[in-house]
């Protein structure tokens, strides 16, 4: 493309909320052929909130969640966030502030009701570990669990299966190396994410799923979006390898991600897109940054580069 195309293109893209950090990506993104998607926070909304939440011990609900929440409180992860918030409103709200929607702020964000822990750490792609009261406490997927020798009841598996079938995440926590109980987080899809993958499909574009979320969970929400190609249980470094994979034979990949977890593989791609307010490093390693945290945009960003080539040819 000329300058003068990519300057036209650029501004056109600007006024979309589409911006495009180079023309090598324009040119490259007409030939785009799998459109790879991370699912939290760039199909899905990325608004976690906890939906259901049992106990198998005979320990008390609030206590439970009390624990829970103590153990996540210094993660930075949305289920974590989700987790937090989950339990303060179980803890110091009453049905009716809930559904009136009133909120006392001074209350929600009071911390004096969490634990202290100590040895906190964040287990990418598994969850977090810590100790409250010299007891260890593991807050997440089966993997970590396991992992940690923790026995998964056939009761427990029952419940994390019924919730993953219905496109929930489980989180599995185990207090002082005993199974106690299970969080179900739901993340709704965007309202326009089926339409644009069917919209993908139409332009002869494959899409594809990447998460670190588990596969029963995946593969329920690409089914509700219309996606075939799931790929699961990606670590966050091996989400640049599933780019990488596509690429073998030469195929042009795009990448739509929103998460620091998703640079890596933004940079692998031959098209980076960035969705949402994004995190700064996602921002950094993409080609083009949506906005408007809109789905649609990544066809308005294929379309301008197909227009763009197009009319100077
Ligand atoms: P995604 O690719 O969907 O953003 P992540 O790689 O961040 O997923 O996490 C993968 C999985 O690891 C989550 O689905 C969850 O089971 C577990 N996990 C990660 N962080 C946490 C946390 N802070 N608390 C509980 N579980 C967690
Ligand atoms: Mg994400």
């Amino acid at each position: 493309a000329t300058p003068t195309a990519v300057m036209v293109a650029t501004g056109v893209g600007a006024n979309n909320g589409v911006l495009i950090k180079g023309g090598d990506s324009l040119e490259r993104a007409q030939k785009v052929k799998y459109v790879i998607f991370d699912k939290t926070g760039t199909l899905t909304q990325g608004k976690s909130t906890v939906t259901a939440a049992r106990v198998f011990t005979g320990m008390d609900l609030g206590e439970f969640l009390t624990l829970v929440a103590s153990a996540e409180a210094s993660s930075e992860h949305p289920l974590g966030k989700a987790i937090l918030q989950y339990a303060r409103h179980f803890l110091f709200f009453d049905e009716s502030s809930l559904a009136s929607g009133t909120k006392n702020d001074a209350a929600v964000f009071k911390s004096g009701w969490l634990y202290d822990v100590s040895e906190f750490s964040a287990l990418p792609g598994r969850g977090v570990v810590c100790f409250i009261d010299g007891k260890r406490i593991l807050v997440g997927n089966r993997k970590l669990l396991e992992e940690n020798g923790i026995d998964i009841s056939t009761e427990v598996e029952n419940f994390v299966v019924e919730l993953e079938e219905s496109a929930k995440t489980g989180i599995l926590v185990a207090y002082d190396d005993v199974l106690t109980g299970v969080l179900g987080i739901a993340d709704p899809l965007k309202r326009e994410a089926s339409v644009v993958i069917e919209g993908l499909r139409k332009m002869g574009v494959i899409p594809v799923m990447v998460t670190g979320d588990n596969w029963r969970t995946a593969r329920a929400v690409a089914k509700e979006v219309g996606i075939e190609d799931v790929r699961a249980e990606v670590m966050p470094a091996g989400k640049a390898d599933v780019v990488r994979s596509f690429q073998k034979d030469g195929s042009i990949v795009a990448m739509v991600g929103d998460g620091i977890n998703d640079s890596p593989a933004l940079a692998a791609a031959d098209v980076g897109m960035a969705i949402g307010a994004g995190t700064d490093v996602a921002i950094e390693a993409a080609n083009y940054v949506l906005m408007r945290d809109n789905l649609e945009d990544v066809i308005t960003a294929i379309d301008l580069s197909k227009k763009t080539l197009f009319r100077i040819r």
